[in-house]
């Protein structure tokens, strides 16, 4: 079976936007770019999006507040700014913090009294501003997905899915991630592999999501585990956002499934950068896979290439040692979270709360 939305045309490679003005042209005249602290400029990525909007005489305002797992609240304000500066474009510029914020960004400032409940609940007023992504980290894929990830005023991390969410176009330029740290490009490119792996294995999975899965595992396995001890070149690069793109578009059909769930909860309480927390959990989802539906594990691996002991060496290689030493008693106080959790329902071969409990008790555990 094959059923596909992703209407964001994608452009990838060294210069893309340069060589793509105008399709910068084509979608508005007054924009606001929304990114982080200060990896726009480092990369290079907000200059070249600037000098593009200067060669056709479009105004802009720089919006750089945005935090890593972002705040609604942050996206608020920063949509509020665009009202008020009237702008008829949001431009994402930075990993997936600022990609996903400018998704929420352009659904404030189209309205800017939004509450944060009404975001959740979809009740938007007006259509969405149009938003084009600059990515700026190998990993997300947030280029390519209707998905915003934001963390909620009590500190918890949800992610909202919107078709009106997609960006009308994504540059994908490498040259703008070799100024990734080795730690943020060990966690980015762990991310690359779980939505890959992850789709793969998620209820949704079909034909096509499959075929992004295995093209996004083969291409970013070799540079990830460079990197875990030399510095990569620009080729290694650009293997890495490709994949993430096809990952992002792995999980655009297939979604994903415990590991990041639970991912998100070590990100919230122990500031587990994302890709590593998910990646955490990759070991019990391929037990589980193993006890469940051996012939789909065993068929992963013949289309990746790989084996259990390639995933146990890059793991070894790639992910910050963790402890967390949580109770028994503190674990069933979290259990809950997970009774009637859209990525634990969308794992094939079903996982049970006791399974649940084992997982967390053999990953959070003291
Ligand atoms: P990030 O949170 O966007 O950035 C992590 C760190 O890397 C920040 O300190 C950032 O600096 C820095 N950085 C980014 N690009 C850089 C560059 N080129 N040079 C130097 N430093 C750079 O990291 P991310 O892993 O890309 O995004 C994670 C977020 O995306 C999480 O909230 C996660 O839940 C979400 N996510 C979304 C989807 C989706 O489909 N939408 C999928 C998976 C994950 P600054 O602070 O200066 O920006
Ligand atoms: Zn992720």
């Amino acid at each position: 079976m094959i059923k596909v939305y992703m209407p964001v045309q994608v452009f990838s490679g060294k210069d893309c936007i340069e060589n793509n003005i105008p399709v910068l042209e084509g979608l508005g005249k007054k924009a606001l770019l929304v990114t982080g602290f200060s990896s726009a400029v480092k990369s290079g990525a907000q200059e070249a999006v600037i000098r593009a909007l200067e060669s056709f005489g479009a105004a802009y305002k720089v919006f750089n507040e945005v935090e890593e797992n972002p705040a609604v609240e942050t996206c608020r304000r920063a949509g509020q700014e665009g009202a008020a500066f009237g702008a008829d474009l949001i431009i994402g510029i930075g990993g997936g913090s600022p990609m996903d914020a400018a998704k929420a960004v352009s659904v404030f400032a189209a309205d800017p009294g939004l509450s944060e409940s009404d975001f959740y609940n979809k009740k938007w007023n007006g259509e969405p501003l149009p938003v084009i992504l600059v990515g700026t980290t190998s990993g997300t894929g947030s280029e390519v997905t209707d998905v915003s990830v934001l963390t909620d005023s009590s500190g918890k991390k949800h992610s909202i899915h919107d078709p009106r969410l997609f960006a009308r176009a994504a540059f994908g330029d490498p040259s703008f991630t070799l100024s990734v740290s080795q730690k943020t490009t060990l966690s980015t490119g762990l991310d690359i592999l779980m939505h890959a792996i992850e789709s793969y294995f998620s209820k949704r999975a079909d034909t096509l999501s499959e075929v992004y899965s295995t093209a996004a595992v083969r291409k970013a396995f070799a540079p990830l585990l460079k990197a875990a001890d030399e510095t990569l070149t620009f080729e290694d690069r650009e293997a890495l956002y490709e994949a993430s793109l096809l990952a992002g578009l792995a999980i655009n059909i297939g979604g994903t499934v415990f590991p990041h769930n639970m991912g998100y909860y070590l990100t919230e309480q122990f500031g587990v950068p994302h890709g590593a927390a998910c990646a955490a959990f990759l070991p019990d989802l391929l037990d589980h896979m193993k006890n469940t539906d051996k012939a789909r594990l065993d068929r992963f691996y013949r289309e990746t290439g790989l084996s259990e002991a390639a995933m146990a060496h890059l793991l070894e290689k790639t992910l910050p040692e963790m402890h967390f030493g949580m109770s028994e008693e503190e674990i069933d106080g979290i259990l809950p979270r997970w009774e009637s959790n859209n990525s634990v329902n969308n794992t094939r071969g079903g996982v049970s709360v006791q399974e649940v409990r084992e997982i967390l008790m053999r990953r959070l555990g003291s």
